[in-house]
């Protein structure tokens, strides 16, 4: 049973105990040091870093009576901080905006802040996720923020410091908490266990540590989980199974498949993932194996500490361009971002291996086919009463989806009509637009394509389709991203898009 609460067992009790945050706990410690003390702190990072833990840890420092002011290393004897290890402090006030629902109830905790402390050196209020709070909970607030008492200090944290109203943020201090690194987190669990006397093997808290992404809280809660899974012997082997980890050899594959444009082989272990694991630590491994490519590629050595992928590394290294490499890591950090907003995982996991399919840097595609230039520059009219096709997750909603609601800007010419610029001109048959110049500093010469004249349904379709891809915020940051502008993004002869 013990073992079942690992988090709240080891919560440390000074700053001592913090693992990672050095910057944060360095400035509350001077500011403890020097008597510099302000009335209000606001604790931001993401979850489980351990924004609460540290705010108690100097809620404790402002109260401990041992030296007769506060103190960095608090004493762990006086009756303030047997108070706070027994959690009855009467003077610490803590409040979660996140589940709290009687707002009166808030207020009146809020004015009471005018009211000295019963028993501490500091009336501290602890306010989690307080970007939750209602107004009327923060007006209190900034009521005593704006003249606060001597007596009153406020610790506040959240997750989404954009919500925290900007009166707010202007009378705190920030303190920013980062993610932990992987290496402090494993250390930690470790030492942990160690302590509890809990046999593992290194590559078990390894895996727990890359799962908790960041959050020591989650660290431990794994470690909780897998204490319990595997009986209180920590294998390797029972604990990636535990967290669903991937077989490390499957994101290889997929790099290799991407990277050999082998679609089919691609969606093959895309659903050998979905069948075993979780798709977004997939992504991250293949990111992590991408990175690891391309600083061999730069510096002769990789630095994978687990060497897990090395093999992989090596041959990505040598076989695939610096481009494609920083290409697909570019998207797949896109599609991280995007992966949760798309209606099922496996949809949007697939979706993203193809998006990483359809595109080549110039400079391979190139090698592979010489694709005839389109140059188009601006969206492709949507044919009109055609249906538009669902966007790819993640992007936003084509602008013209419906005909006649909105005007598209620049109002469609099709190929027959006149032209009125050089870009336009370019995205028909030049033929049918003899003397346009072609883009400048082009090394391609276009050749007309016979089979397919501009105003064929194949190139209408093909119009169409560079249209679509265009519109899509990838592209645009991939552009944004490697410097390009619209004329340099055009379509391949294998439908894939290239940029030059
Ligand atoms: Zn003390």
């Amino acid at each position: 049973m013990g073992h079942q609460v690992l988090a709240r067992k080891w919560r440390p009790q000074g700053f001592e105990g913090i693992v990672g945050q050095e910057q944060t706990v360095q400035s509350l410690r001077g500011a403890l040091e020097h008597n510099r003390l302000h009335s209000a702190y606001l604790f931001t990072g993401t979850r489980g870093v351990g924004k609460t833990t540290l705010a108690r840890i100097f809620a404790r420092c402002l109260n401990c009576t041992a030296s007769g002011r506060p103190s960095p290393d608090p004493c762990g004897e006086c009756p303030a901080c047997r108070g706070f290890a027994a959690g009855n402090f009467p003077d610490l006030i803590e409040i979660d905006a996140a589940s709290r629902t009687g707002v009166d109830d808030t207020r009146e905790l809020l004015e009471n802040a005018l009211y000295p402390p019963s028993m501490g050196r500091y009336k501290v209020y602890l306010i989690d996720e307080v970007h939750m709070f209602s107004s009327s909970s923060f007006n209190a607030m900034l009521k005593t923020l704006e003249e606060p008492p001597p007596h009153a200090v406020f610790l506040l944290a959240t997750t989404d410091v954009q919500k925290v109203p900007p009166t707010v943020l202007s009378r705190c201090l920030q303190l920013t908490l980062r993610p932990v690194p992987e290496k402090l987190i494993s250390a930690h669990l470790a030492d942990v266990l160690g302590r509890e006397g809990i046999a593992f093997e290194p590559g078990a808290i390894e895996e727990i540590a890359r799962c908790a992404r960041g959050s020591i809280r989650d660290g431990m809660t794994l470690t909780d989980q897998a204490i319990n899974f595997t009986n209180g012997n920590l294998g390797a082997d029972p604990v990636r199974a535990m967290l669903g980890s991937l077989d490390r050899g499957v994101v290889a594959g997929l790099a290799a498949a991407l990277t050999a444009r082998d679609a089919e082989r691609a969606l093959a272990l895309s659903e050998q993932i979905g069948a075993s694991g979780d798709y977004l630590l997939a992504l991250e491994d293949l990111m992590g194996l991408l990175h690891q490519a391309a600083l061999m590629q730069l510096t002769g050595a990789g630095i994978d500490p687990a060497g897990a992928h090395r093999q992989a590394v090596v041959e990505l290294s040598q076989r695939v361009a610096p481009e494609m490499l920083q290409l697909l890591y570019q998207i797949a950090l896109l599609g991280r971002r995007d992966l949760e907003l798309a209606s099922d995982l496996r949809q949007g996991f697939e979706m993203l291996l193809l998006r990483m399919l359809a595109f080549t840097p110039h400079s391979e595609q190139a090698l592979a086919s010489p694709a005839p230039d389109s140059g188009v520059s601006d969206p492709a009219p949507s044919t009109p009463g055609a249906e538009p096709e669902p966007p790819p997750p993640g992007s936003e909603p084509p602008p013209a989806a419906e005909p006649a609601a909105e005007p598209v800007p620049e109002p469609a010419p099709r190929a027959a009509e006149p032209v009125s610029e050089p870009r336009r001109a370019a995205e028909s048959d030049p033929q049918t637009a003899p003397g346009t110049p072609l883009q400048a500093g082009r090394s391609t010469v276009q050749a007309p394509d016979a089979a397919t004249p501009a105003s064929s349904p194949a190139a209408a379709d093909r119009q169409q389709r560079i249209a679509e891809l265009r519109q899509t915020p990838v592209v645009r940051t991939l552009a944004e991203h490697f410097g390009l502008g619209d004329e340099h993004i055009r379509l391949s002869d294998d439908e894939g898009l290239g940029l030059d």
